[in-house]
Formats: C-alpha cells, structure tokens, sequence
C-alpha cells in the first residue's frame, strides 16, 4: 500500500469513545486474498465491549438527536466529502483486504460515500402529518423519531458500502450505531470511523467492534438498549440474529441472500444483454448479492448469446487486484472457492458443459477462471443456491410462462433482470417477478435514490431513497384534544 494518509489504515477498533488497538497476542488476523500475505490485526473482543458500545451509544444518541436536522446533516455532508478527499486511501486499503480491483474499489467508495451525501440530504426531510381528527375538538399530530440505538453487522463483499447504506440513514435520522464489520475486511471500516471523528461526529456515537461475531452479535441481540439491528449477509445468519432478537422486539433490517435470474428475450438486443451480464455475473468476482446466478437465454436467441458472453468472458482478466487492467480478483477465502468448484462439478455431472473456463486459475490460491456453462437445468445446485463466484450457467428457455416460473422457482427475492423490447412484455414480466427489485434492459440497479432489498427469504426493508430512513425511526401519534 502507499497510502497519501496513513493514519487511516488503523489496526485498532473504536469502543465508544476509545480506540483499542490490536494486541497481537489478542488479534484477529487479516489477509490478503490476492496474495495470502497478512496485512494487519484487528482487536479480538466480545460481549464486554460490545456493551460498553451500546452504553455509550445511548449516552450520546439523545444530544445528537437534539440537534437540528441541519447540523447533523452538515456532519455528515463533510463526511461524505473527507470519503471523496481520501478515495484512494480507502481503495486501496479495501482492494489489499477484499481483494476486487483497484478501479472497482474506488468506484465502491464513491457508490458507499453517495449514501452518506444522500442521507445528509433527507436528514432534513423526515416529515410528520397532521391529519384531520376524529372528533370536533381534536387533532393528530404524526411525528416521526429516531429509533434510537442501531446495531449493525455487515459482510465482506462491500467493506465500505454495506456499512454507509445503513450508518447513513441511522445517523440522518439522530440514530446512534454500534457496528461489527466482517472479519475478513475490517479496515475498510475502521477507516471510515476515522473519518467520521474528523468530520466532527461526536464521540461514542459510533463504535466499530472487531471480534467474535458470535458473542458480539448475542450481546447486540439480546440488550433492550438496542431498538434495531440491521444485517447484510447470509439468509442463514439473518434467521438465526431475527430468531435472537425475538425475546427484545427490536425492529429488523435484513438484507440477506439472492438467486438473481436474468433474463434474454428473443426480441432483446444482443450486445447490450451481453454488457449487462458482464456487469449483473461478473461485478466483484461474482461475489455479490445481487449478481446473476442463473441467465435464462430464450431458444432463438440462445446460441448468438452464448457465443457473444462466452468471447466477452474470454476477455476479462484475472489477477491481482493492485495490478492494472485487472477486472476479477481472487475470490475472498478457500470456503468460497469450494463452493464454486462444487458448484460447477455438480452441473457438469449433470450434463453440463464447460464454454469458457470452469477451473481453478493457474494463479492459484483462490483465483478461479471466467466461467460459462451451457446445458444447464433446474435439477443442478446453480439454479438453487448462490455461486458468490465467477460462473455464468446458461438456461435454455421456450416461453414467457416457463421462464416466469422457473424465475420464482426460489426461495429467495432479492434481485433480477431482464432483456426485452416489447413494452407490454416489459410490464407483465416486471410485475411477475417475485423480487423486490427488477432490472430491465440494465444489469446495475444500485443507487442511493433507490430502495434496495428483498421479499421471501432475501430479506425485510428497505436501504437508500427516502424510504431508507423510514427504517430508522418511529412513528408517534399525538392526539391534540380541547381544541
Ligand atoms: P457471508 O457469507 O457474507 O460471509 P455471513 O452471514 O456469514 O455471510 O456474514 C455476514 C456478517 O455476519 C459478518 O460480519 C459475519 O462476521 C457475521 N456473522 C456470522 N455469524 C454470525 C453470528 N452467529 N452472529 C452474529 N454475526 C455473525
């Protein structure tokens, strides 16, 4: 690394109003996917330190949402700007921990700092209602408050951005947040924290906790000062975190797995499916949760569009992240790797075949090749399950109502995509999908302005746009009476 400003590589955690730095007989290790070298130590803590957090958390929670809409959102609009000053700093402690290209690392820090500038913004819009009453004498008055202390776990595949779409709106609405970053790309995090002492936000009111996920999150779970907890990870992990939080009845923010179908219409155009696939399969080797895990070409078009994605996916390089004109990096851990060899062996004993790719990279470690299988069906783990890794099945499909089917044939609704021309086509297929977000003619749908999330098993809320904010804070009806 060659950081322009190295005190935003710290290997401490932020406890309330104390950095505790990395002690190495106490420390969770943190690697580099791309290379295997350790980068650094992140404090090893637990229950103890989560509750110290969540203490301090709600110290300062009340003073901040005292504060006018307009000083908290000037807060964080010098947030947002110091994450713009630092772009590279933060890319490339975030391509050194997370392993996705130096290009594609910045660009995450511009995506993840757009939430904040956007929540600096609706801060000031968290409107209320006075609605006509029920009596001749009386008045309702709709406020809306901050629900008060947030707890917030997020996952590796966006060290930046995952936590920004909720420390964002939290803190716009006068929200305190207790965080546990991922323990594979911690630093990502704590530099963000760094930030945020410098763009004045006042101490405790934001704490990022490394260590055991399993004792930090029984402690967020279980302690009645925290009002919500919002996740981003596996649907396994968010069952079990809902499940824990039962017993306190705090509101829930779950953003959990996908098994994002995309879509190819005869009447679709060609190369621009062939683009938005690259991006929707490929982004992040693969390893997000709104990627294309299964892309249903129909029969006429089916060939001309394997052989297009199959001569795009030949292109795309593979390497080091630090190393120019590199588009997939490793994939995080050897678990991840697994599963994407188990995956594509399990459909090439089914009948599959390989079109591109369909092994380990020569480069070894975790690095596997761009992957195309064509003569893939629905009795193969790709249709059920999540790759998280560079692998492009090809589905075969004969019609609209087929395709719909097999589309919903999930337990999960996070996102999906399609390519078709035809505008009454366009309509019935976006309100047959049962996702909570749609793509048409488009394989990148991730914006500030827009709601993010999922139906079924991918989730509960919504992140970004104004409906974002909404899921920090609660309604309070006042009855106005003797009028
Ligand atoms: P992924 O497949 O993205 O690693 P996980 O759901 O395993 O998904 O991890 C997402 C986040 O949840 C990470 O920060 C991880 O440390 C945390 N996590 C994993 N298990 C638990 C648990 N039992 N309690 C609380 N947090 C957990």
């Amino acid at each position: 690394m060659n950081l322009k400003d190295p005190s935003l590589f710290r290997q401490a955690a932020l406890v309330g109003e104390n950095w505790i730095e990395a002690d190495p007989k106490n420390a969770i290790e943190v690697s580099n996917p791309a290379t295997g070298e350790i980068i650094g130590r992140v404090p090893k803590l637990g229950a103890a330190e989560t509750r110290a957090a969540i203490e301090s958390a709600a110290r300062v929670q009340k003073g901040w949402a005292a504060r006018t809409a307009k000083e908290r959102s000037s807060i964080l609009r010098r947030w947002f700007e110091l994450m713009i000053e630092n772009k590279d700093d933060l890319g490339q402690i975030l391509t050194i921990e997370q392993g996705k290209p130096l290009a594609e690392a910045t660009g995450e820090i511009v995506y993840g700092a757009s939430f904040i500038e956007w929540f600096a913004e609706e801060a000031r819009r968290v409107y209320g209602d006075l609605v006509p009453g029920h009596q001749k004498d009386k008045r309702i008055l709709v406020m809306k408050q901050p629900i008060g202390v947030v707890a917030a776990i997020t996952p590796w595949n966006f060290p930046n951005a995952m936590i920004t779409r909720k420390a964002g709106p939290a803190f716009a609405a006068g929200c305190a947040m207790v965080l546990k970053p991922a323990a594979q790309t911690p630093f990502s995090a704590i530099a963000i924290a760094v930030l945020a002492e410098r763009a004045g936000m006042p101490k405790g009111l934001f704490s990022v906790i490394t260590g055991s996920a399993r004792d930090i999150g029984a402690e967020m779970t279980s302690n009645p000062t925290v009002r919500k907890l919002t996740f981003t990870g596996s649907t396994e992990v968010g069952a079990e975190l809902y499940r824990q939080s039962a017993t306190t009845i705090k509101k829930l923010g779950l953003e959990l797995g996908g098994n994002a179908p995309f879509i190819v219409f005869d009447d679709a155009d060609l190369d621009a499916a062939v683009e938005g696939a690259l991006i929707a399969k490929f982004r992040n080797n693969g390893q997000t949760c709104v990627c294309a895990n299964r892309l249903y070409v129909q029969d006429g078009v089916y060939e001309a569009f394997s052989e297009k994605l199959t001569a795009a996916v030949a292109r795309l390089k593979t390497g080091n992240g630090m190393e120019e004109g590199v588009i997939l990096g490793p994939l995080i851990d050897q678990p991840a790797l697994a599963k994407v060899e188990e995956h594509v062996a399990d459909a090439l004993s089914k009948g599959a075949r390989v079109l591109q790719g369909g092994k380990r990279h020569a480069l070894g470690g975790t690095f596997y090749e761009a992957t195309v299988l064509t003569d893939v069906n629905q009795a193969m783990a790709v249709a059920r399950e999540e790759t998280f890794g560079p692998v492009a099945p090809l589905f075969r499909f004969k019609d609209e109502a087929d395709v719909i089917a097999q589309a919903n044939d999930t337990e999960f609704g996070l996102a999906s995509y399609f390519y078709a021309k035809d505008l009454a086509r366009v309509f019935r297929v976006a309100e047959a999908l049962e996702y909570g977000m749609v793509g048409v003619n488009t394989g990148l749908i991730s914006t500030a302005e827009a709601p993010f999330g999922g139906v079924k098993l991918s989730g509960l809320g919504r992140e970004g746009s104004k409906y974002g904010i909404e899921e920090f804070t609660e309604i309070k009806y006042v009855c106005l009476g003797g009028i």
